[in-house]
């Protein structure tokens, strides 16, 4: 089969590409070099310029601009895509997880007549006697069984989870860029602004750098036989208001509130690592008052920087599971970091929109080394 490959891109607030816009270039780029397939870029803007401005080496560059495209809307997004693809001919569409194309992507494989695959986790090309196929794998039951893919459909959407793919940085001079147009539908939906909730409501941040683990000993008696619940919430958000990171918890932890022991309000069983909980992608964690057991660290599969603070030497994190184990009170270290990390929000004004700042994560590891 001959393959070609568009991926589908959209510009973030700035106007340049998405994060997640930039992980789907390189997984069109990987495939096409595989593939030896043409590769073209889909461009979803308010206007092209800056979206387009990274050079894409001898992709085909393809941008449909238009004012309406400034929100996410589904009835503008969907129509913008389909016009993509439509001009575009591709037998593979590569779309990468964002809240944005995540809604629309099975829509416009429907109106395509095509077919659509989500929560891709890679995509390969294997050499078979009748030439080169293409083999996606996912995760099904929480990541605990990982399947191959192969369609012989098309066009095959393949809708990949974020963070799989390293974010594309730019391939030689910036080439012509090809305008598409679109007729869009009536837009019934108006964007009136954005209400997003409050700093410490939010703990679950898939798109952080950053993940911080709050264990049951935040909650357990301490040298001074006292059990301290309040404080350890209020380091806790603080931490997270200072870094922007996500909260994860161990099982002990969160379901303590169902044994009647001290809780974290804040904490539900969305928020557990591991086993039975979820294996989120962050590039770093940080532990905090967590043992390191077993069934609590497999939920750590994907995350490649590992630091745990426990006041126990012996703990799971210290025989082999973690790059650096600092075996000191969680509660004093915090403390301190909090306010080191507060300093430093001060000091670049960032404390006004702490979740943007994810290059903060140095400042976080050099406050972590107190
Ligand atoms: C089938 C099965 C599935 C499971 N699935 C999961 C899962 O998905 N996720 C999960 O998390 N667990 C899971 N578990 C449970 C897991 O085995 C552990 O029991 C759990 O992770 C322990 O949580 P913890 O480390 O927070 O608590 P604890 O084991 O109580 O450890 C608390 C730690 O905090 C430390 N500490 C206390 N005070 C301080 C302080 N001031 N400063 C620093 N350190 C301090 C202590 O030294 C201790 O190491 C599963 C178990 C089973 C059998």
């Amino acid at each position: 089969m001959v393959e070609s490959i568009l991926v589908l891109t959209h510009a973030d607030e700035n106007g340049m590409l998405s994060q997640a816009s930039l992980e789907g270039v390189t997984a069109g780029k990987d495939l096409s070099v595989g593939l030896g397939a043409p590769l073209v870029i889909g461009v979803v803007a308010v206007n092209g310029s800056l979206a387009t401005s990274l050079g894409f080496g001898n992709a085909r560059v393809l941008c449909v601009a238009d004012e309406a495209l400034a929100q996410s809307r589904y009835a503008s997004d969907a129509a913008a895509c389909e016009a993509l693809c439509r001009a575009a001919h591709a037998s593979i569409v590569i779309v990468a997880a964002g809240s944005r194309f995540t809604r629309v992507a099975a829509g416009v494989a429907f109106r395509l007549g095509g077919l659509i695959d989500t929560h891709i986790t890679s995509i390969n090309v294997s050499a078979s006697g009748e030439g080169r196929s293409i083999e996606v794998t996912r995760s099904f039951y929480r990541q605990r069984i990982e399947a191959v893919l192969s369609r012989d459909a098309r066009p095959w959407f393949l809708l990949i989870d974020a963070g799989t793919h390293a974010a594309f940085t730019g391939d030689g001079p910036v080439g012509e860029v090809e305008d598409v147009p679109v007729e869009l539908p009536s837009l019934r939906t108006q964007v009136l602004g954005l209400r997003a909730p409050q700093q410490n409501a939010l703990t679950i941040r898939p798109e952080a750098k950053l993940l911080l683990v709050a264990g049951a000993g935040w909650t357990k008696k301490q040298a001074d036989g006292q059990t301290h619940a309040a404080e350890a919430g209020d380091l806790i958000l603080g931490f997270l208001r200072n870094t922007g990171a996500s909260l994860g918890s161990s099982k002990s932890l969160v379901d303590q509130g169902g044994d009647g022991g001290p809780v974290l309000p804040f904490l539900t069983h969305m928020n557990q690592i591991g086993q039975t909980g979820s294996m989120p992608r962050h590039a770093k964690g940080l532990s905090t008052c967590c043992h390191g057991e077993e069934p609590h660290v497999v939920g750590w599969r994907f995350i490649a920087d590992r630091r745990a603070i426990s006041l126990d030497p012996n703990c799971g994190w210290a025989r082999g599971k973690a790059d650096v184990v600092y075996v000191a009170d969680a509660f004093k270290v915090m403390a301190k970091v909090n306010e080191k990390l507060a300093a430093a929000n001060e000091a670049n004004s960032a404390v006004a929109a702490p979740d943007r700042d994810f290059q903060r994560s140095q400042e976080v590891d050099a406050a972590v080394l107190v």
